[in-house]
């Protein structure tokens, strides 16, 4: 083994304490008593020498495969005595990690706390989806009353759809910076515009006759303002049986 390569293996183990195991890829044997090694064995070397795990007295560790990151460093605190699994990849010519040796207490120990872990974080998520879930419901509330204070016109159900739209919106929004509290009476009529051009103006179908963009908001921007003046004022109709 060529001194490059021992010292990354040595790097792998991090902890310069740590003992650091082979995992063969070529058969050999142990110089101490000669047992023959084959493809996937463990081994250390000590002087130089390659011993078995017998031999080396760490028989009796148990190997913890690399892939739980949180496992792996619990056992890790856990166990007295710890050993680097590493073996030789022939694609990217280097060592790398496949997991450690440590005491079988030790894995257990770190298994039954990540698993409590686990239902403590189960929880923690289960409580922030309820909170989501009461604040998606104030924001549509809030919204809801906002948007019927401001436009006292518009029809029940086109109140229902902008505010289902805009909270479908908030909902997927990251950070969920707008609260309920902060609602902008402009954010409302900007949704309530994009929901009449939609609606009411024939915007849309302005893209499949290729009208630039532009021009076909320019064309339904005089329809749409009548439109929100007209819901600006209660309408009577909408009231009164
Ligand atoms: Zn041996």
């Amino acid at each position: 083994m060529e001194q490059r390569d021992k010292d990354h293996a040595r790097h792998l183990a991090k902890n310069s304490e740590d003992i650091v195991v082979f995992m063969i890829r070529r058969d050999t044997q142990c110089a101490k008593c000669r047992k023959e090694m084959f493809d996937g064995n463990l081994l250390t070397l000590r002087d130089e020498q390659p011993l078995c795990m017998t031999c080396a007295g760490l028989d009796d560790l148990t190997f913890l495969t690399s892939g739980d990151p949180a496992v792996t460093r619990r056992a890790g605190k856990h166990s007295s005595r710890k050993a680097v699994v590493v073996r030789w990849a022939r694609a990217r010519k280097r060592y790398e990690r496949q997991g450690t040796l440590v005491e079988q207490a030790a894995i257990d120990r770190a298994r039954e706390e990540s698993a409590a872990d686990a239902a403590v974080r189960e929880a923690k998520n289960k409580k922030a989806a309820a909170k989501r879930e009461i604040e998606d419901k104030q924001y549509l509330l809030t919204f809801t009353a906002e948007l019927r204070r401001l436009f006292p016109g518009c029809p029940p159900e086109e109140v229902a759809e902008i505010t289902r739209h805009a909270c479908e919106k908030y909902s997927g929004r990251v950070g969920r910076s707008a609260s309920a509290k902060e609602l902008d009476p402009e954010k409302i009529r900007l949704a309530v515009i994009a929901h009449v051009r939609h609606a009411h103006t024939g915007y849309d179908r302005f893209f499949d006759i290729n009208v630039p963009k532009r021009d076909a908001r320019r064309m339904v921007q005089a329809k749409i303002e009548r439109m929100l003046a007209k819901w600006e004022v209660e309408q009577r109709t909408h009231t009164q049986p």
